[in-house]
C-alpha cells in the first residue's frame, strides 16, 4: 500500500536498523534474524485512529448514551488513579500487540503513566490527554497536557508522540481551545477531539451558538490540518465541506457509534469532500475490543446497510482505512502505514492456514483482502513488528508479561469499580436477574 495503490506481491522484506530497506524475491541472506512468513500474509501493521486505554469493559452496558456517561463514565473517571491507569495501559497494549496494532492514538488519563508502558511495549503511540474542563475533575487539564509535552516529547523520538486532548467542544470551554491552538502551532503537535457524535450535542450548540459543532470549531480558529476529530456523525453537507476544505482528518468508530447507538458517519461523502478518514475502535468500553479486523468487517458492513447499496465501502478502501489512511491522519504517512522501502518496519503476519481463511486464491484472482477484512480476526496475528523489533512471535508476547498484566488488571478493576461506585449497578443486575420471571 502506498498512496496510489494497494499491491499485492509475493516477496521477501529486509529491515536493517528498524527500516524497510529491501521488498523483492530471492533477496540476499545477510540476516542475524530471520522470520518465516511463507504461505501467510506480511502486512503493514494496523493504525487505530481513535482509542482510550481504560481498564474496564463489559459492564453497565444496555444504557443510553448520557445515562451512560453521567452515571458510569464520568465516576469512574473521577475515581481513576494512576494505578489504574498503569493497568489500563499495560491491558490494551498487550491487546494491541496481539491484535496486530502497531501505532495508535490514546486520549485519556495519566499519559506519563500510559507512556511508560508504552516505552517498554515498544508500540509507536500517540498520547492526547484528555482535557475536560466540564465536569471538572474527570480528566486532564490544559495545565498537565502541556506539562506532558514539556516531559515527554523529546523522550523516544519517533516511537512516543505528544499531542493535546481537549475531550470535546461541550466540555472544554472556548477559551481552552483558543488556548490549545495557540500551543499545539507553538510545540508543532496534533489536537485530537470529539466532534458532532450524537444529535444531542449538535441540538445543544444550535440552542447555545445557533450553529453546529462544526462551525463552532471554525469560528474560533480550530479547523486545520493539525485536527483529527472522533466520530463526526451529524454533519450538514456544509459541515462535511468544510472539514474538506480545512483539511481536518477524522476517525471513523463504526462499533463504537452502533453500539452507543450514535448514528452512522457520512464516511463516502467526507471522502469525497477531500477528508482524511482512519479507522478507530474507540474504547473498550463501547466496542468492547482493539481488533483492527473486526472494526474493518464491521465499518464496511454499517456503510452498505444503512445506504442500503452493497458496493459503498470496498475491501481495498477499508484496509487502507486501517493502515495507510490512518497514517496519514496521524501525520505518520511519511514513516509507517505501508511497506516500502524507506519507512519504518512496523509489520504484522496474518495466519493464513486456518479453515476460516480458506480458499486462498493466487494471483491475479486473489482473495486475500477479502479475507483480511471479512474473514479474519485478531487472533489470526501471528507476529508484530514495531520499528523492527519483534514484539510478538508466533503469538508469544515478548515485551510485555501476560500473566503479570492479567493479575494486576484483575486487581485495579475490582478497585476501581468499588472506589466509583458501580458497584450498586452490578448489585442491581444480579437483583433484577433474580426476580425476573420467564
Ligand atoms: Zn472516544
Amino acid at each position: 500500500m502506498d498512496q496510489s495503490g494497494t499491491r499485492l506481491q509475493s516477496a521477501d522484506v529486509a529491515v536493517k536498523d528498524g527500516t524497510i530497506v529491501a521488498i523483492g524475491s530471492q533477496l540476499p541472506h545477510h540476516s542475524i534474524a530471520e522470520i518465516d512468513a511463507v504461505g501467510n500474509a506480511i502486512l503493514p501493521g494496523f493504525i487505530n485512529c481513535h482509542m482510550h486505554q481504560t481498564l474496564l469493559r463489559g459492564l453497565c452496558e444496555d444504557m443510553p448514551l448520557m445515562q451512560w456517561l453521567e452515571e458510569v463514565c464520568f465516576p469512574k473517571d473521577r475515581a481513576f488513579e494512576p494505578f489504574h491507569q498503569h493497568a489500563a495501559a499495560l491491558m490494551n497494549q498487550l491487546e494491541m500487540i496481539r491484535a496486530g496494532t502497531t501505532t495508535y492514538i490514546d486520549i485519556f488519563r495519566y499519559p506519563s503513566v500510559a507512556a511508560l508502558v508504552a516505552e517498554r511495549s515498544g508500540l509507536r503511540s500517540i498520547f492526547s490527554p484528555q482535557i475536560i474542563d466540564n465536569p471538572l475533575g474527570a480528566g486532564e487539564t490544559l495545565q498537565s497536557n502541556i506539562a506532558f509535552i514539556e516531559e515527554w516529547r523529546d523522550r523516544v523520538p519517533g516511537r512516543i508522540f505528544t499531542w493535546f486532548g481537549p475531550h470535546a467542544p461541550y466540555s472544554c470551554l472556548p477559551d481552552t481551545f483558543i488556548e490549545i491552538e495557540k500551543l499545539a502551532e507553538k510545540y508543532d503537535v496534533g489536537i485530537h477531539t470529539h466532534l458532532a457524535e450524537t444529535l444531542d450535542e449538535v441540538n445543544l450548540f444550535r440552542r447555545r451558538y445557533a450553529k453546529t459543532p462544526v462551525q463552532f470549531l471554525w469560528d474560533i480558529g480550530l479547523l486545520n490540518s493539525r485536527l483529527l476529530v472522533a466520530h463526526a456523525i451529524h454533519l450538514t453537507d456544509e459541515d462535511i465541506q468544510l472539514l474538506g476544505e480545512t483539511d481536518v482528518a477524522v476517525a471513523y468508530n463504526p462499533s463504537s457509534n452502533m453500539k452507543l447507538s450514535s448514528g452512522v458517519a457520512r464516511i463516502p461523502e467526507l471522502i469525497e469532500a477531500g477528508v482524511r478518514v482512519g479507522l478507530g475502535t474507540d474504547s473498550n468500553l463501547s466496542n468492547n475490543n482493539l481488533d483492527m479486523f473486526e472494526e474493518m468487517g464491521i465499518g464496511a458492513m454499517l456503510q452498505k446497510l444503512s445506504r442500503s447499496d452493497a458496493a459503498a465501502m470496498p475491501c481495498e478502501k477499508i484496509l487502507r482505512m486501517a493502515t495507510i489512511e490512518a497514517a496519514d491522519c496521524l501525520g505518520l504517512a511519511d514513516r509507517v502505514g505501508s511497506i516500502e522501502v524507506g519507512k519504518r518496519a512496523d509489520l504484522i503476519i496474518v495466519d493464513l492456514h486456518a479453515p476460516h481463511m480458506w480458499p486462498v486464491l493466487p494471483e491475479p484472482t486473489s482473495n486475500i483482502i477479502e479475507q483480511l477484512v471479512y474473514s479474519a480476526s485478531a487472533g489470526d496475528v501471528l507476529t508484530t513488528v514495531v520499528d523492527g523489533v519483534v514484539l510478538m512471535k508466533d503469538r508469544i508476547v515478548y515485551s510485555l508479561e501476560q500473566a503479570e498484566v492479567e493479575s494486576i488488571v484483575q486487581e485495579a478493576s475490582l478497585d476501581l469499580i468499588k472506589k466509583s461506585g458501580l458497584t450498586r449497578y452490578l448489585g442491581a443486575k444480579q437483583e433484577r436477574r433474580g426476580t425476573h420471571k420467564m
